[in-house]
């Protein structure tokens, strides 16, 4: 789906909470076994393709998508314009030395980012308190780094009593903005090539 800059501005000044998934091929595997994850995509606000064998596949089946939005890309971009517009953000996953890493890379970068809060991503059993956390930080877009389809679950279960306007599951990002796992040179990202680039360092 397409939408203007003003749409999505409203999005978030509606202040009713919106999800976003995007989807790679091992997330489509999953949830061809898994009729509740498949719920949770198709009741998603936004679906992106996050990956090439994605938007390879939906040209097979006639949908002609632009390309791909991956969960990294359009959190970077998300959090440049938080701090143009002042919009709060939370950031929860990831082990705490990635979580720091990946919010000191984003401040020096926008040093006008205004981050919420923060949380890492192993609080097994004690959900309750990471939600009243979030909820009462308030923040405008919320970034959840816990892997899939954990982040989709927890995102889906709680939207509503965490009650941002914008969240996004973004699977290992907090790593890699952290410089502790590498992404795909730049090149290869161009040209949809980050997949092969993955496939090789992790073939899980
Ligand atoms: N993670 C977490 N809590 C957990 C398990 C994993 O926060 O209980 C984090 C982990 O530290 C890593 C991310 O989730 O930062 C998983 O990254 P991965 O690249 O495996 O996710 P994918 O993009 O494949 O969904």
């Amino acid at each position: 789906r397409r939408s203007s800059s003003a749409q999505r501005a409203s999005t978030i000044a509606t202040g009713r909470p919106h999800l976003m998934v995007v989807v790679n091929a091992s997330k489509l595997v999953l949830a061809s076994e898994d009729p509740e994850l498949q719920r949770i995509i198709s009741s998603a606000d936004l679906v992106t393709a996050d990956g090439m064998s994605v938007v390879w596949g939906a040209r097979l089946l006639g949908a002609r998508l632009p390309g791909r939005v991956t969960g990294i890309d359009t959190m970077e971009k998300l959090v440049a314009r938080a701090a143009d517009r002042a919009w709060r953000v939370f950031f929860l996953g990831a082990k705490q030395e990635a979580l720091d890493g990946a919010i000191s890379v984003l401040k020096a970068r926008h040093p006008s980012l205004v981050v919420a809060g923060s949380r890492n991503g192993y609080f097994a059993g004690r959900e309750n308190e990471i939600i009243a956390m979030v909820r009462e930080a308030k923040p405008h877009l919320l970034f959840v780094a816990m892997g899939s389809p954990a982040q989709e679950r927890f995102l889906s279960a709680n939207l509503e009593a965490m009650a941002v306007p914008f969240s996004l599951g973004v699977g290992g990002s907090f790593d890699h903005v952290a410089g502790i796992s590498r992404r795909a040179p730049v090149w290869m990202q161009r040209i949809g090539m980050e997949w092969l680039y993955r496939f090789a360092s992790e073939p899980r």
